[in-house]
């Protein structure tokens, strides 16, 4: 039998990044075994509903690159469609199966009795020991519930959820864990107006969807023991799904498990895309938008509760695939810890050739209003590629190869620069400015050349340089800035510096 797995998540906001992790596992799985990988979106909780949640749930999974073979915005299949809300009608009919064969009853109480049952009694709850002593098919004669459906009275039908026996759940990650009946209540499966539950839903569709494997967060665990009630009662045991709960992800620091909040608090995304919402609180900003790259923080999220054992870190998305299995998901939780993101961005911008950096680059110079012609950008990138962390960083601590210097550092001026230092320093401006051959280590002989003529150090020439070319003493080498500014901008900012330079001895007094 062929795996078929599913990514289900809700619509109900910005999806958060854990939610990636399990499409991230789901999707791993999928292909390991050559498999099926669906999307669906389970929307029936309609107050929950957010609207541009599935748009943002489509495009993370785009950006990410983990393309569902069937599933809302990704193209259908046989078992369609993949929202929920649009599958309505056909839930009803799985609901009163259950009725028939004795596993779920209608209950007609209305909000106002329940609300009142709570506020008379702590902890009420529908459940075995309550539901005689409510309105519903288990109470009411057969020809009066008859009669209440036909005049068309509001109803829900709830599971019935039998006392004093065990519920064990298989799972693939934490081994059998075995709930009691008693401590469940009598789910409502489908809603007065004929909405289905996230529970009803959730089982037809894995069933009808053919899902072999479901891998959820640990927080969907409880859940189970209604859903194996669930395939019981339709005596869908045997084609049961594999149950795998993946670990929390825990905050950077402290216990916990990692909230929306925490973004904030700890300045790192902890959302795929930034999303903005209707408040400055429920506006986050993005993994993407931070300047990750996906296959960096593919690799990040693959490692948050997964290892396959060994010393390998990086880990392509196909390599994934390869080492990817469920055995090796830990159970405990798994914090999340950014720095480590921020490395493996590092390490996955210094991996990427020049030119797919300029592809990835040349919005942000757009943006500026930098040049964005490929041979230029890829230059800039080979120049910047060890030195940035996100992909803003290249034309923003970069700038100064796209612009006019604007910041220098006078404090470091202050200490390189004398006065008297500026015939010579004019001398090697002309020198540079006759040089004929621009390209780096031609320019870096002359350079140099002209320092031993002088009787100068290198430490006299090549920090000046620098400042002037760059405003910084951090950045790539000096000569291949120059190259790549090429004589006419080397020779501008040469010249601009020696008047920069003087005004800030001038200034230090
Ligand atoms: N709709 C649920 C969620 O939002 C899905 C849980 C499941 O995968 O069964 O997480």
């Amino acid at each position: 039998m062929s795996v078929r797995v599913r990514f289900a998540p809700s619509p109900t906001g910005a999806l958060h990044i854990g939610g990636v992790r399990t499409a991230l596992y789901n999707y791993l799985f999928a292909r390991k075994h050559g498999g099926t990988f669906i999307l669906r979106i389970e929307d029936t909780d309609q107050g929950r509903y957010v609207p541009g949640a599935e748009d943002y749930i489509i495009e993370s999974l785009q950006w990410l690159g983990l393309t569902p073979d069937e599933g809302q915005g990704f193209g259908g299949g046989p078992d369609g469609p993949y929202r929920q809300s649009d599958r309505k009608p056909m839930y009803r009919q799985y609901a009163e199966q259950l009725v028939q064969r004795g596993h779920a009853y209608y209950a007609f109480d209305t909000p106002e009795a329940l609300e009142a049952r709570r506020n008379a009694e702590e902890n009420f709850t529908c459940n075995f020991r309550t539901r005689l002593s409510l309105d519903n098919s288990l109470t009411q004669p057969a020809d009066e519930v008859q009669r209440r459906l036909d005049a068309g009275l509001p109803y829900v039908i709830r599971l019935k959820v039998e006392p004093g026996r065990d519920i064990p759940v298989h799972d693939l990650i934490r081994g059998e864990v075995v709930f009691q009946s008693d401590e469940l209540d009598d789910k409502v499966l489908l809603k007065a107006d004929g909405m289905p539950t996230y529970h009803l839903a959730n089982i037809v569709d894995d069933h009808l969807m053919r899902i072999t494997h479901v891998i959820r967060g640990e927080e969907w665990l409880p859940s189970t023991a209604h859903h194996v009630l669930l395939y019981e009662g339709f005596g869908w045991q045997d084609t049961m799904p594999k149950f795998a709960h993946l670990p929390l992800i825990l905050k950077p620091v402290g216990n916990g498990k990692l909230s929306k909040r925490d973004g904030a608090k700890f300045g790192m995304p902890v959302f795929p895309l930034s999303w903005k919402g209707e408040t400055p609180e429920d506006s986050f900003t993005g993994f993407r938008e931070t300047g990750f790259l996906p296959a960096a923080a593919l690799n990040f999220l693959a490692l948050l509760g997964w290892h396959p054992g060994g010393d390998q870190e990086m880990f392509r998305l196909d390599e994934l695939v390869q080492a990817f299995s469920i055995e090796h998901i830990g159970k405990s939780g798994a914090r999340f810890d950014f720095e480590k993101a921020k490395w493996f961005n590092q390490k996955y911008i210094q991996a990427s050739g020049n030119a797919e950096l300029a592809r990835l680059i040349r919005p942000y110079a757009e943006a500026k209003g930098y040049r964005t012609d490929e041979a230029y950008l890829s230059q800039a990138a080979a120049l910047m590629k060890e030195r940035v962390t996100f992909l803003p960083d290249f034309t923003e601590q970069g700038a100064y190869l796209f612009e006019p210097v604007r910041d220098y550092d006078f404090e470091t001026i202050q200490k390189k620069w004398n006065p008297a230092q500026q015939p010579v320093f004019e001398s090697l401006v002309a020198t540079i400015e006759q040089t004929d051959d621009f390209a780096a280590p031609a320019l870096e002989e002359r350079v140099k050349q002209f320092i031993q003529e002088q009787h100068l150090k290198p430490g006299d020439v090549l920090p000046l340089l620098r400042l002037a070319l760059a405003g910084t003493m951090k950045g790539p080498a000096v000569f291949d800035m120059a190259a790549l500014l090429g004589k006419t901008e080397t020779v501008n900012r040469l010249r601009t510096a020696i008047e920069v330079f003087n005004q800030a001895v001038v200034s230090a007094g």
